[in-house]
């Protein structure tokens, strides 16, 4: 059992007091609070640019991108906020002289831990859903992000009250810290290896938890795709990041006799969008996180090359860019490494069908992913897939758009995680649906 330091316990006394506060605080007063913290992003974004450049070598186009969901979050809290937090009329049968309705109410103190992969994005957004449902924070940035972390950190000590959101910068020993305290809700986004440690230490204190986790989200091109385009679209986002994104496509299933086309085209969109002049760009590439992800990554090609798969293409990295080429390989055995874990780096593995329920056993019997992605031009074809696969979410003819549409949950399902949010689902997320009869 770890030690909880003397900073830690005090902020959460303080919050346990003052999170009675924040649950009956109004629509006008959260959104206040939201607002702000949108302002003081605007005002330090090119910080936001600067410092996710130096931890993930993201260019400004991937820096901005990591703020605008927020503001978009913050948007959609200020627009729906009073209709989310009012009051739902219920049916009271059988007292029928009754009167029933059902309430949101904060949950109260929030836990909230980032992943390293989008460290800024995958902070605020959560918090933005924190806030709307009128709880209070404790908030660890993730630590293989340290500049994102240091900003993070100086924008929640501007915007807000240690009372309202309290910051603590630190690794896993913080994090062991801060599972300690008899928390209401834990926030996580990172790993299912972490995720069953955060959610074992949620049940000593019986804390809801929202886990958004990750896998090896599988794509499935059928007969009747457009396969220049589904070949360009899976090339482009595999090496989104270098690879460390949750939602990249990872096993790709193709059609035998269209698999050297798949391929071929798949190369040359690699070649377009990550060289120069023959030589990987690593500006274009971005930057394996540390040290010992790279050699992780780069295991995962080793392992399995010395295990009979092909490299088709790729295979190499540079330690000192801290870059992995975009590899493609394909008869990868099953007791390769890479078939047990999420890669998150920029591997695709291509495997072929005659049938596609041959595609379909092997995704049943993995862990559900985090997301499915269909390349057709057959609706039929979507739907019995739909009916035989489960995932946290799918978008077809595309990849990761579904995490883009504010409108749907986003989130995973077992294994990929517990729970979902974005827009009113991040508010539900958040809040517990109280029933209140009236007799
Ligand atoms: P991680 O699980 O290693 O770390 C996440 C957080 O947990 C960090 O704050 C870290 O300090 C803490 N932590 C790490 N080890 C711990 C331990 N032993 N005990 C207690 N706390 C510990 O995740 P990561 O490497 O930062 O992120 C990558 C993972 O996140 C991938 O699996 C990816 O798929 C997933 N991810 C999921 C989503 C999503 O929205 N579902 C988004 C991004 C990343």
């Amino acid at each position: 059992m770890t030690q909880v330091s003397e900073r830690l316990q005090s902020v959460f006394t303080t919050q346990s007091a003052h999170k009675w506060v924040n649950k009956a605080s109004t629509a006008e007063e959260r959104i206040a609070k939201l607002l702000k913290l949108k302002a003081v992003i605007q005002a330090r974004e090119d910080d936001v640019v600067k410092a996710l450049h130096a931890d993930l070598r993201k260019d400004d186009e991937g820096g901005r991108g990591e703020a605008a969901p927020i503001y978009g979050e913050v948007d959609q809290v200020v627009a729906e906020l009073a209709n989310w937090m009012a009051p739902v009329e219920a049916d009271p049968t059988p007292f029928v002289e009754s009167r029933a309705k059902i309430t949101s109410e904060s949950r109260g103190i929030v836990l909230l831990f980032s992943p390293w992969n989008y460290p800024f994005a995958l902070l605020f957004q959560p918090l933005v859903s924190i806030i709307a449902a009128g709880n209070c924070a404790m908030v660890k940035p993730n630590e293989l992000a340290p500049h994102v972390s240091k900003l993070a950190a100086e924008i929640i000590n501007e915007v807000f009250e240690e009372k309202d959101v309290a910051v603590f910068e630190g690794g896993v020993d913080l994090a062991n810290e801060m599972l300690e305290l008899p928390i209401d809700h834990i926030f996580f986004t990172g790993s299912p290896a972490v995720g069953k440690i955060v959610m074992a230490a949620a049940a000593k204190h019986l804390a809801s938890v929202t886990l958004e986790l990750g896998g090896k989200n599988p794509v499935i091109v059928d007969r009747t795709a457009d396969l220049q385009t589904s070949a360009a679209t899976i090339a482009a986002f595999r090496n989104v990041n270098n690879g460390q994104v949750c939602l990249c496509p990872e096993n790709i299933w193709v059609p035998e006799e269209m698999v050297d086309e798949f391929m071929a085209v798949v190369q040359g969109t690699f070649q377009a969008m990550f060289y120069k002049d023959g030589k990987l760009n690593p500006e274009a590439n971005g930057k394996i996180i540390d040290e010992r992800n790279y050699q992780r990554v780069k295991g995962y090609i080793d392992d399995a090359r010395e295990k009979g798969a092909t490299i088709v293409c790729g295979g190499a990295g540079d330690p000192e860019l801290r870059s992995i080429h975009p590899t493609i390989m394909t008869n990868v055995p099953a007791d390769a490494r890479i078939m047990g874990e999420e890669t998150f780096g920029p591997i695709l593995n291509v495997f072929t069908y005659k049938e596609v329920d041959e595609a379909i056993a092997h995704i049943q019997q993995q862990p559900k992913p985090l997301a499915l992605y269909l390349f057709t031009n057959d609706d039929e074809f979507s739907e019995m897939v739909l009916s035989k696969t489960s995932s946290g979410g799918v978008t077809v003819n595309n990849c990761l758009m579904h995490v883009a549409v504010p409108g749907m949950p986003f989130g995973g399902v077992n294994s990929s995680g517990i729970g979902a949010y974005h827009g009113v689902f991040g508010f539900n997320e958040l809040s517990h649906q109280r029933s209140v009869l009236f007799m």
